[in-house]
């Protein structure tokens, strides 16, 4: 199945509803990064709720999400963007810690710290407005109640989040990933408000929803025990970075001239890693070559 986000809302109630099915993105991120378990559960958990946030913007703006945090992992960042593009990576792929009561131990790889959330706006006419940018303290580490803490405080819209990644024990591999978001907007009333929160408490976890087939559609459906809620807008999502070959000969071009020569008398030419993605690119002598000499032209 697509990975895909849904935005909804429920005719006659002030609720906006997110929730999304990220099994395979973050399948491909894990297997790129090769992360542990913890790591692959931390990792998924923050891309699939920065795609989730991002699903609330305009195309061409980007939401990214970040934990500085003191754990193993020693930090995590996610990039989204409206049209459902989705990219990130940990610091430390190889962080782990005990599982605790028998689930992965995501708290115990984040540790303390701070959430960033930085948003990118854009004006009707295209042009780029005032990013909005927020900061809260790391108060779980599980990373769906850091979203729920987050949303709550810094964006001031009563949040409830849910976000899991299912990882197969001895494969390592990420079998189902995905998400929702459940938020009261102004003008909620008090007894929906209780409503909504003791349904979601009770809720199946959302992979346990996606392990069995589960749409992000029907994940809202079973979470709140409605039948009538109404998607205003979907899209697929996909890991998907944006380094390509130019990116990095642009990076080399803006070099001081002695690096370029250096690495050109090395004879080697250079291999180099997109951090974000691990995709790699080669750089011939010949490229570095036609850097120096467009610098001369130019
Ligand atoms: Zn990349």
């Amino acid at each position: 199945m697509t990975d895909r986000v849904i935005y909804a809302t429920i005719p006659g109630v002030e609720v906006r509803l997110l929730s999304s099915v990220t099994t395979q993105l973050v399948a491909e991120a894990c297997r790129r990064h090769r992360t542990t378990a913890a790591a692959s559960a931390a990792l998924g958990r923050t891309l699939t709720g920065a795609g989730l946030l991002a699903m609330t913007q305009k195309a061409h703006e980007r939401t990214t999400v970040q934990f500085v945090c003191d754990g193993p992992i020693g930090g995590i960042v996610a990039v989204a963007n409206a049209r459902g593009d989705v990219r990130g990576y940990v610091r430390n792929p190889w962080a782990d810690a005990e599982p605790l009561n028998g689930k992965l131990n995501v708290a115990g790889v984040v540790g303390g710290g701070t959430m960033h959330v930085g948003r990118e706006l854009r004006r009707e006419n295209g042009t780029n407005a005032e990013p909005y940018s927020g900061i809260v303290e790391i108060t779980s580490g599980e990373i769906g109640l850091d979203f729920a803490y987050y949303l709550t405080v810094s964006e001031q819209i009563p949040s409830g989040v849910s976000l899991g990644v299912f990882v197969h024990n001895d494969t390592n591999r990420v079998l189902a990933a995905g998400g929702f978001i459940v938020q009261l907007m102004p003008g909620a009333r008090r007894d929906v408000e209780e409503e909504l929160t003791a349904r979601i408490s009770s809720a199946p976890h959302a992979t346990e929803m996606i392990l069995q087939g589960a749409s992000p559609l029907e994940m809202l459906q079973t979470a709140l025990g409605s039948s009538s809620i109404e998607v205003l807008d979907e899209r697929d999502l996909r890991f998907s970075c944006n380094c390509s070959r130019e990116r990095f000969l642009d990076k080399l071009a803006a070099l001081p001239r002695a690096d370029v020569d250096e690495m050109i008398a090395d004879g080697t030419g250079e291999l180099l890693t997109c951090h974000v993605c691990t995709e790699q690119y080669t750089v011939t002598i010949d490229d570095l070559r036609a850097l120096v000499t467009d610098e001369l032209v130019n």
